[in-house]
């Protein structure tokens, strides 16, 4: 293990696009989020799951992926 090379590590304030702020320990000060815990899908219904399911069969429509690989 090496103990020379280590960063600054910050308890970082972390910023959501839904106002939710909550502490993380980072080597980033200031860090801001699309989506944290509280307004994620899995945490909220999964109500934005189906359109990520969307996106992952069109991902893998246009690359060619089979959907039971
Ligand atoms: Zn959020």
């Amino acid at each position: 293990m090496k103990k020379d090379v280590q960063p600054e590590y910050y308890q970082a304030t972390v910023t959501c696009n839904c106002g939710n702020t909550f502490t993380v320990g980072s080597t980033q000060e200031d860090i801001h989020v699309e989506i944290c815990s509280k307004c994620h899908p899995f945490y909220t219904g999964q109500q934005k799951a189906a359109s990520a399911r969307g996106r992952i069969e069109k991902f893998n429509k246009k690359y060619g992926v089979k959907a039971e690989a």
